[in-house]
Parts: structure tokens; C-alpha cells; sequence
């Protein structure tokens, strides 16, 4: 069974639709009484159930897949090499986007002439040190590493786990023989819990719509469409362009591969609990090998934000336009500087988006309670970013796989959709 013969990736979209329209008619139509009623008994129960199911993969299939990737690459040098690639391609797009976010938001200033009430409730939360995080890749008990779902300490744990079955051949058959049948099972069962996907798509996606409302989009739709506009400009330029130099591959097609992974990411808001099905489309529609999708995706779900960081840098400049406080090139340089290692600071915490905002924040000196004013549109564009976020993660495992001899054209361009 494959993506294609049970073309799962129409019935998603078609959730997606489905989701806008039920959650809009129900918005228009439906009195609140009713619409709390729906949301209580069917779009928060089936929207959960979907949720858990793919996160419920997270962990297995990341230490089962980096174990057995890492194995086979079973060359410090390669694995060196493709770390550093990752690493490199995900600092720089980070960069970038956060200079599309900047630039486009100092050209429209959204925040300027805004007459609105701050809601200083908002707290913000300090991450840790830098230097804390890479300590605590090491963890010192591997078992609370996978229950608290701490990505990096797994990774590290599934790659220190790779390179010793590589080490030991022959006495690892076995194990790798063990280890190679969960990976069919785990991919099985995610395409089997895929199968509810449209319908946790749908009932996410209506829940928003319906317990969020639209009205309070008006006062800050600049801000909005400078986001969405930023993410755009990200998605339809700077990715083509790596796609297209760096991997040579269609971008076009490469959105038509990847579209339900970017889906599900956009109703979940999690390129987190998104892995599951991002790892499945890297491996069966877009071609990239285990070898680099089981190290990039994770690492990526974690530390590569370029939607977020778009969303930091319209963010700035519009709490600095309300707060009528401008802001200097050196400024600028902080805040690509700042959002770029608070993506890697801030791994693994949850409601992310928002605690690098508040560090970046705090480092120019603006005044943290800002971001109350943003808060109420977030959602939205919390969905927005992620998708873009997860495109991102694909992006640069394109790049590397094949630059790395570890991608299959042929998956990448058959007949898939
Ligand atoms: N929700 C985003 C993600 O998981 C992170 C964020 O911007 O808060 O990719």
C-alpha cells in the first residue's frame, strides 16, 4: 500500500476545505449555544484523537529510524558532513526569513498610526541559556528523554545508538534485523492512523474557525497580511530558488509532493507532532532516503523555524511602530542574530513562537508586553507559520539527500499525487 493507491493526499485537502467551510457556515449560521455544543462533542474529541495519534508516533519512529539510519551511513565522516550541511542550510534560511519578515514590515510599517488596547497580561517567559540546551542534549536517563519527548536527547541517543551497531556488524544483525521490521511496522501504523487524517484535519481546522471568530482579526489585519505576505515571499521564493540551485529539482513538483505534510502542520500547529507524516511524505513522495530524512526532520521539527522567524521580524518592527520607537540597523542585526540562536535555544518547548519573540525582545529593549497585542491573531498565523515551517524542514532534506547520493528521483517525480 502506498500514498498513491490510497490516495490519502486528496481526501486531506478535501478535510482542509471541508474544515473552512463547516467551520465558517457554522460561524455565520449556527447560534453560539450550538456551535459550543459541536465543538464540546465532535470537532474537539475527533480534532484530539487525531492528535495524539500522530504524536503517539513521534518518539518510536525517531529513535527506530535515526537508530537504523545512522547505522547504514555508519561513517562518522558522512554523518559529520551531514550534519553540518543541515545545520548550515537551516542557520541560513532562518536568516533569510527573518530578513524578508524585517524588511517587509519596515516598507509597510503595520504598527504605525494603530490606536489600540495593550493588554499588558502577557508574561513573557524567559528560555533557557543556550548554553543549558546543548548541555542537555546529553540526558542522563534515555527512558525520560523519550516520555518527556525531549527531541534532541533522543536524537542524540538514537545516533550514539546508530554509530554503535555500525561498530559492532556482525553482532548487530540481530538487532538490526529486529529493528528493521519495527521500522515497517511504525510506518504502517502511521499510514493507518493517516487514514483518520482528514476527518482530525476537518474537525480541527472548523474548531478554530468557530471558537475563534473572525472579529478580531480587523484591528491588526496589516500585521496579518505582513506575515502571511513575509510567508509567502518565503515560500514562493526563497524555497524555489534552494530548490532549484541547490537540489536542482522542480519546485513545483516538490510542492505537490510535500502539500499534505504542510496540511496536516497547518491544522495541528506542530511541526512536532507533524513528524510522523512529514517523515512519510520525505520518504515516500519525495524521495529522500532514511539515511538523511531520519536525522534532518527531526532535528529540523526542532530547531528550524523559518515561518516562526518571519513571524519575529514583522512582530518587532510592529511593537516597535506601535510603541513609536524606532529602530536601527544594528537593531536589525540583533534580531537576525537573536531569532536565529534562539531557534536552536529554544528547542523542544512548546507555544514556541512566542517565547523567542519575548527573548528577542527583551534583547533590543522593547517593551515585552507587546506581544499581547498580537496574541488574540495568533492562532491563525501559528498555523500559518507552521506549515512553513515544515516546507522548510523538507527544503533542506532535499537539498542534502541529494547532495548526498541519498535521493530517488523517481519517487520524487512519479506520478503521486
Ligand atoms: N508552532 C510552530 C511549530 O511547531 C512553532 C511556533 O511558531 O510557535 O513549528
Amino acid at each position: 500500500m502506498n500514498w498513491r493507491k490510497i490516495d490519502l493526499t486528496a481526501w486531506i485537502l478535501l478535510g482542509l476545505a471541508a474544515g473552512i467551510v463547516v467551520g465558517l457556515l457554522q460561524y455565520w449560521l449556527l447560534p453560539p449555544s450550538v456551535n459550543d455544543a459541536t465543538v464540546r462533542y465532535f470537532h474537539d474529541p475527533v480534532g484530539r484523537v487525531f492528535l495524539n495519534a500522530i504524536r503517539l508516533m513521534v518518539v518510536p519512529l525517531v529513535i527506530v529510524s535515526l537508530t537504523l539510519g545512522t547505522a547504514a551511513i555508519g561513517d562518522l565522516r558522512k554523518l559529520g558532513r551531514i550534519g553540518g550541511k543541515t545545520m548550515g542550510i537551516y542557520l541560513m534560511t532562518t536568516a533569510i526569513a527573518i530578513t524578508i519578515g524585517l524588511t517587509l514590515a519596515s516598507t509597510v510599517e503595520p504598527g504605525s498610526n494603530l490606536d489600540i488596547d495593550v493588554d499588558a497580561s502577557f508574561e513573557g517567559r524567559v528560555a533557557p541559556p543556550l548554553a543549558d540546551t546543548l548541555v542537555d542534549i546529553v540526558p542522563a536517563n534515555p527512558f525520560a528523554a523519550m516520555v518527556e519527548g525531549k527531541m534532541l536527547q533522543v536524537i542524540f541517543v538514537a545516533i550514539l545508538a546508530g554509530l554503535a551497531l555500525a561498530a559492532v556488524r556482525e553482532r548487530a544483525e540481530p538487532l538490526m534485523g529486529v529493528l528493521e521490521s519495527l521500522d515497517a511496522m511504525i510506518q504502517r501504523m502511521v499510514i493507518m492512523i493517516m487514514w483518520i487524517a482528514p476527518l482530525g484535519v476537518l474537525a480541527l481546522i472548523a474548531k478554530v474557525i468557530v471558537s475563534e471568530g473572525l472579529a478580531v482579526f480587523l484591528p491588526l489585519l496589516k500585521y496579518m497580511a505582513c506575515v502571511l505576505g513575509a510567508l509567502l515571499i518565503h515560500l514562493l521564493v526563497t524555497m524555489p530558488l534552494i530548490l532549484t540551485l541547490l537540489a536542482r529539482v522542480s519546485p513545483l513538483r516538490f510542492f505537490r509532493n510535500v502539500y499534505p505534510a504542510m496540511i496536516v502542520g497547518f491544522s495541528t500547529s506542530s511541526s512536532n507532532a507533524t513528524l510522523p507524516v512529514t517523515m512519510e511524505v520525505a520518504e515516500h513522495r519525495l524521495g529522500a532516503r532514511e539515511e538523511v530524512h531520519a536525522f534532518t526532520l527531526p532535528l529540523g521539527a526542532t530547531i528550524n523555524m523559518d515561518g516562526t522567524a518571519i513571524m519575529q521580524g514583522v512582530a518587532t518592527v510592529f511593537i516597535a511602530g506601535v510603541y513609536g520607537i524606532d529602530l536601527s540597523i544594528g537593531n536589525f542585526l540583533q534580531v537576525i542574530l537573536m531569532a536565529t540562536l534562539a531557534s536552536i535555544g529554544t528547542a523542544g518547548v512548546p507555544g514556541v513562537g512566542l517565547i523567542m519573540l519575548s527573548m528577542v525582545l527583551v534583547e533590543i529593549g522593547l517593551p515585552v508586553e507587546g506581544i499581547g497585542i498580537i496574541l488574540g491573531v495568533d492562532r491563525l498565523l501559528d498555523m500559518s507559520r507552521t506549515a512553513v515551517n515544515i516546507a522548510g524542514d523538507l527544503t533542506c532534506t532535499t537539498v542534502v539527500a541529494r547532495s548526498e547520493g541519498e535521493f530517488d528521483p523517481e519517487v520524487f517525480g512519479a506520478e503521486n499525487s
